[in-house]
């Protein structure tokens, strides 16, 4: 069975209430598939990649706060042009895990044992912080709603769209 390396051994930091310990970890972000994008237009951390963590684990009474910064990486389509699109995310954690916290608490995450699961945590706060809706450049012009172009790349040659109803004045009001 393959070590989980999001999976930190606790036992000697919680003999003194106050202690801490500096962790660097580095594991799978998703390693079970759950997370899949479920949409193009959403964002996700590609299949695969890794995140990390750097920080803090502190010996509270019952438990331990975890607190540092969560990295990874994440892509997605733009939602105007569909570009590929990408970048990092960052984000600072506090994060307490308790022996008398249950799965699915908000307030804490389980520590039944002193084998310390990161995972959750550090999933949890990298999915709130995916774009939702990216975009490759916040002035992305998008696509032409009728020959599809990139207008990016320049204006295309439609006119401007035209409501069927004022054509039909455009034809009584054009000369015979
Ligand atoms: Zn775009
Ligand atoms: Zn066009």
């Amino acid at each position: 069975m393959a070590i989980d390396p999001l999976i930190v051994g606790v036992a000697r930091l919680r003999r003194q209430a106050g202690a801490t310990v500096h962790t660097v970890v580095t594991g799978p972000f998703d390693p079970d598939g759950s997370l899949a994008p479920t949409s193009p237009g959403e964002s996700y951390v590609p299949e695969g990649d890794d995140l990390a963590f750097d920080g803090l684990l502190e010996c509270i009474p019952g438990g331990v706060v975890v607190s540092g910064e969560v990295t990874s990486r994440w892509r997605g389509e733009c939602r105007r042009c569909a570009k590929a699109v990408g970048g990092d995310v960052a984000v600072t954690i506090k994060e307490r895990y308790l022996e008398s916290a249950q799965p699915g608490d908000d307030e804490a995450y389980p520590l039944p044992t002193d084998l310390l699961d990161l995972g959750p945590a550090l999933r949890d706060a990298i999915v709130l912080e995916l774009p939702l809706a990216p975009l490759c450049d916040e002035a992305c012009k998008g696509l032409c709603v009728q020959c599809g172009r990139d207008l990016n790349d320049g204006p295309c040659a439609c006119e401007t769209p035209t409501d069927p109803r004022w054509a039909r004045l455009d034809v009584l009001r054009s000369p015979e």
